[in-house]
Parts: C-alpha cells; structure tokens; sequence
C-alpha cells in the first residue's frame, strides 16, 4: 500500500509549528509495514489544498490529511476534500451529541453555525470518533483510494490513530516487530564482524547493530501478524545470534544484559539489587559519585543505597576510608591494592553488602606513569573482593568516567547473578 500524508496549515509552513503530526503518522505506518512515499503540507488554503488532493488521489492508495477540522474560517479541510469527490457533508450522529453535550454544559458559548461543522463528515465514510475533543474524523474509499481526515491537535490526532484508524487499515496487514539486544564488554565493528554471515543474508528477521557510548545494542525486527508470531521468528535468530563466538572465542551470550531501548546497565544492576534485597556502597576517585549519582536516579534507591564517598585526592582515601596513607604511597593510587582497599573499607565502614570502588586515570594527562584511560575498579562483599583492570584508551576524559561506571554497574551485575 503506498500512502501520502498531507498536512494542512499555514503555521507549518511559517515555521510557527513542528510537523510532529507527520513525525508520528509516518512511524505508525512504517510499523505497519505502509509505505509513506509522500509528505505534503499545504497552508489553510482552498484552491491549493484542492490541487494537492488531486495530485494525491492519482498517485497513492492511502491519501491521510491532518488539520483544518475545527470551527474557524480557516478550517476547510473536509469541505475541500467533500468538494473533490463531489460528495456533500452530512452530520455524525454521535459526534453531533457530542456537540449538544459540550454546548448544554457551557451556556455562556454562543454555538455558531461554524462549530457545527465539527460534527460532520463526508458522506458515505466511517466516522473516526474524538475521545480527547469536538472534531470527528473521518474514513472513505472512493475509486480504490482511501482518504482519511484527522483534527491537527496532536492531543486528539494520537488517540484517534492508535485507536480508531490503525485498526482499520491494519485488518489482516502484518506490523513490524522488534526486539532490542543489549551488549556490554564487545565492540560494535567486532559484533558487526562475527555476525556479518547472519547480517548479509537477512531478509526477514533483519538484524542492525548500533553503537553507544561504552556499548552496544542489536535491533531484530520482523513483519507479523501478531506479536506471537513475529516473538517466535526472533526468538530463533536471537538463538542464533547469543551462540555465535566473539574474535576471542566467548560466546556472544556471554556480552548481552538485557533487552529494551530504555534498558541500562545501571538498570539491570538496580533491579538485582533490589530482588536480592542487597545494599551497596561506593568510594569513587576518578568519577568522584557519577556511580552513586546514577544509582540516585533510579526511584526506590534509598532501598538499596544509604551513603558512600567521594575519595579524589590520595589523602581523602586515607582519612575518610581509614586506610595507612603508607600504603597507598607504596602500592600508587592507581593500583589493585587500592581499588580492594577503598571497596572493603567503604563496605565496612558504612555496614552495605556491596562495596564498590573506582581509581583511575581520567585523562588528558597520566598520572603515576600510567596512561590515561587505566581504571581499577573493585568489589567487595562478604565473602571476597575482586579488583578488575580496564584499559579504557583513546576517550574524553568524561567518556572515560561514564564507562568506568558502566564496568562498576557490569561488576555488580555479575556479581549478584552469581550469588
Ligand atoms: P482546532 O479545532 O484546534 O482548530 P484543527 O483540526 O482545525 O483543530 P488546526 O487548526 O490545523 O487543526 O491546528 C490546530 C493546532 O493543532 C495547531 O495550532 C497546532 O498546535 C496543532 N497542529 C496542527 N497541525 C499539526 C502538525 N502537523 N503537527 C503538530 N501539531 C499540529
Ligand atoms: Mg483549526
């Protein structure tokens, strides 16, 4: 099906309003699986919107026009498209109740005959019902073509899409379905590399990778009927994928966290401390409390977060972490030694299951011969302390904060999985 969004206002055109409307319609309809192959925006005009119709109907299966269904003036919408087809416009019975309601509350309101236009619909067509106001919309096939009208509100435009169109026009059609992967520990070209013999013979399930900072996400996606339908084709390729093996042999499995676009490391490590009702604590050097900052985001975090420390300078960690400041000069601050002392210390000190701690080097200079982008990071709990070193090279000095907390996050999440 090829559709044509045609959107109408001289605002849109005078830049005094964003087309969100064409934004938000023409994803619908990739999901769909629709074509969008024109948008068109039109001012408040009748002669010109007329010409754009014509254009649209001889072109597209799906002609979708948005604005112009309210009572002022300049609201000619579907007396326009009435016009073309040659049809007249007739009044919606619920709609015009509707109308009677609204004005029945609001004796003040002088009711002009303006406003009764907001009840009426091309006759022959299906009314598309406004849950969230006055304007009805409105469906009609005429000659193999299909034209829908819908108000310009984007508060009334979505709700009347999601609910009263797509029903209608998805009839028997498939979506499109995804499904997002999260990876943390591999790069996008090295999962790009290992996973180019599924990603160069995908049609459908089709599978892209995406770079973030510090990590990496696949998206699957695949045309279905239903959700049912398009879960059990990814389930197959994500089978496929979390068996392939990284350039050093380790399963892909073995990288991935989680699903979701809106899913993080610092996520998942929340969600796990809170299922096993685990306390955590952290003293952080070079990210001096962007890990406990990040936790401090998420709500609920009191739950599993009380306090921790903020240890920059060599003599912090020796004062607030209680730990001989010879020690710290004979083993350096960026070291394993000290990465374990500050996690046992701040664990012990404030009594959390948890304790993490970060020490490195932020950059743009080294610092204790070490280069920039070295981090020790650490984890302490009641049964053992672990210290992991990571190379974090070629970064800004903020990238090089914001992954080390990522590594922090991953060592709690691997930590509580394997409790
Ligand atoms: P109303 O009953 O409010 O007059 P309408 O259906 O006649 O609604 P318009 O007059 O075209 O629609 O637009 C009303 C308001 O809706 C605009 O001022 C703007 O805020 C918003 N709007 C219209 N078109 C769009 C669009 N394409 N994208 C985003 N917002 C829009
Ligand atoms: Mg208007």
């Amino acid at each position: 099906m090829k559709a044509e969004l045609i959107t109408v206002g001289t605002e849109l055109l005078t830049g005094q309003i964003v087309n969100t409307n064409a934004q938000f319609l023409s994803e619908k309809f990739a999901e769909l699986g629709i074509d969008v192959f024109f948008q068109t925006t039109v001012g408040d005009n009748r002669k010109r919107l007329l010409s754009v119709i014509e254009l649209a109907s001889t072109r597209s299966d799906l002609v979708v026009l948005c604005g112009g269904l309210g009572p002022t003036e300049d609201d000619l919408t579907k007396q326009t498209l009435a016009e073309f087809l040659g049809r007249k416009l007739v009044f919606d019975e619920q709609a015009s109740q509707k109308l009677d309601a609204f004005f029945a509350l609001r004796p003040k309101h002088t009711r002009t005959p303006n406003n009764e236009r907001q009840a009426q619909i091309i006759e022959g067509s299906m009314p598309l019902q406004n849950r969230t106001g006055l304007a009805v919309g409105g469906y009609v096939s005429v000659d193999g073509v299909r034209y829908v009208v819908l108000p310009g509100p984007p508060s009334e435009l979505k709700p009347m899409v999601t609910e009263e169109l797509i029903p209608l026009i998805s009839n028997g059609h498939t979506q499109l379905y995804s499904r997002v992967l999260r990876f943390f520990g591999i790069g996008e070209s090295q999962l790009a590399t290992v996973l180019a013999p599924l990603i160069d013979k995908q049609v459908d399930p089709t599978l892209a990778p995406y770079a973030k900072t510090g990590e990496v996400t696949l998206r699957l996606s695949t045309k279905a009927h239903s959700q049912e339908e398009a879960d059990s084709k990814l389930d197959v390729l994500e089978e496929k994928i979390m068996s392939v093996k990284s350039l050093d042999g380790i399963l892909l499995k073995d990288f991935f966290y989680g699903y979701g676009d809106d899913n993080s490391l610092a996520k998942t490590a929340f969600s796990l401390l809170k299922e096993h009702d685990k306390t955590i604590t952290a003293a952080e050097s070079l990210t001096a409390g962007l890990f406990q900052a990040t936790l401090a985001d998420f709500p609920g975090s009191s739950q599993v977060f009380k306090g921790g420390y903020v240890t920059y300078s060599i003599e912090e960690k020796a004062r607030m972490l209680d730990i001989p400041l010879s020690e710290l000069q004979k083993h350096g601050v960026i070291s394993s030694f000290t990465a374990k002392k500050m996690a046992e210390q701040s664990r012990r000190l404030t009594g959390a299951d948890i304790g993490i701690s970060l020490t490195g080097v932020a950059g743009p200079d080294e610092l204790e011969g070490q280069p920039v982008g070295t981090v020790f990071i650490a984890i302490a709990t009641k049964d053992k302390t672990q210290s992991l070193k990571v190379l974090i090279g070629g970064r800004t000095r903020s990238d090089v904060r914001y992954i080390s907390t990522l590594h922090a996050f991953n060592l709690v999440r691997q930590s509580l999985l394997n409790d």
